[in-house]
């Protein structure tokens, strides 16, 4: 199959790429490296299946495929709120144009959605069908509510023109190619931790995560494109919930440094909670995560290390 993958030079993205390849599609990477690195994909570059279109989806284009991963929109707090207007603007009009080439070409299209939809949530754990609390005027805003009008364009493309769509809703996912500078607290933490630096925690720490593998959120990301369940948002991520303290602390021991906590202001509206409910996911696509935190950290440790020498 011929597979688009926007945002595809990214942590996520470029994951997928392999992926694809690797399951013998032909993948179009594109990007326009806001967040992403072309030494995320440089080793695909000469493979026959895969082609990188630089491109600004705020800008449509018109591409022959069959399948559209819509990944395009920085994901870490620190790159959507540098300039909230494009942020806001890549999750709208990038996706309106997505889902019209989708329309027009006959592609299935995948949405990455967001746990931010559920803003500081009232409900634990969060459900497919809790509608979230979001701030639609503060400083998340711009990602939360951007996410939020994606997927309403996304069901009403289905319901209005048939697009055959899904939306997965994902939760904090880690692991090697984050970028150095990502600004997310897995990333922070252990450059920090690395390079003998305090650990830099927002508030006391007791505010909680539940942080998903790579390779599991990949997995999960396919089995979804590849089911028959049709618009209805999806939850993705790793229901095991820690506290911010607790993962500062397995960092910690898994890097085997002693490095200082260093406590600071918690941002605004900096969600309290989170953690998925993923039972509608078990049941329709038979997919659970496999990897403990434990194990990822250490591969995630491990990739920072080569970084950073
Ligand atoms: P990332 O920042 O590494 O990747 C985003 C990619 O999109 C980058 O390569 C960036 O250059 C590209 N991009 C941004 N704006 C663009 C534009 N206007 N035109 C073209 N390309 C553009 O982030 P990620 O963690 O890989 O996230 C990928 C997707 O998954 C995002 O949509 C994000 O919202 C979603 N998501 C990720 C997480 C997570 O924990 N990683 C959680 C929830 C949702
Ligand atoms: N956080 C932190 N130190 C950091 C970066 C983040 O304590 O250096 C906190 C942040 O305030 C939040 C949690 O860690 O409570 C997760 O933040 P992240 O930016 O990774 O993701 P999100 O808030 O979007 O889930």
């Amino acid at each position: 199959m011929r597979v688009l993958i926007t945002g595809g030079a990214g942590f996520l993205g470029s994951h997928l790429c392999d992926r694809l390849v690797s399951d013998g599609h032909d993948v179009i990477c594109l990007d326009n490296f806001f967040t992403g690195s072309r030494d995320n994909i440089r080793h695909l570059l000469g493979n026959p299946n895969f082609e990188l279109v630089r491109h600004d989806l705020v800008q449509p284009i018109l591409l022959e495929v069959d399948r559209i991963f819509n990944l395009a929109c920085p994901a870490s707090p620190v790159h959507y709120q540098y300039n909230p207007v494009k942020t806001i603007k890549t999750s709208v009009m990038g996706t309106i144009n997505m889902l019209g080439l989708a329309k027009r070409v006959k592609a299935r299209i995948l949405h990455a959605s967001t746990s931010e939809v559920y803003g500081d949530p009232e409900v634990h754990p969060q459900t497919e069908d809790y509608w979230g609390n979001v701030n639609p005027v503060g400083l998340r805003s711009c990602y939360d509510e951007g996410k939020r009008a994606a997927e309403t364009l996304c069901t009403d493309y289905h319901r209005q023109n048939n697009v055959d769509v899904r939306i997965a809703r994902i939760f904090n996912t880690y692991g090697p190619r984050m970028a150095l500078n990502d600004g997310r607290v897995v990333s922070n933490l252990i450059l920090q931790a690395l390079q003998g630096e305090p650990l830099t925690i927002h508030g006391d720490g007791t505010q909680t995560r539940s942080f998903c593998y790579l390779d599991d959120m990949i997995e999960g990301l396919v089995k979804l494109m590849d089911s028959d369940w049709n618009a209805s948002p999806v939850n993705l991520g790793n229901p095991s919930e820690v506290t911010i303290l607790d993962l500062a602390d397995k960092i910690r021991e898994i890097a085997g440094v002693e490095a200082p906590i260093e406590f600071g202001p918690r941002p605004e509206d900096d969600p309290t909670r989170r953690s998925p409910d993923i039972s509608l996911a078990g049941r329709i696509l038979d997919w659970a995560p496999l990897i403990h935190l434990e194990t990822g950290l250490e591969r995630t440790i491990n990739y920072f290390r080569g970084k950073i020498k």
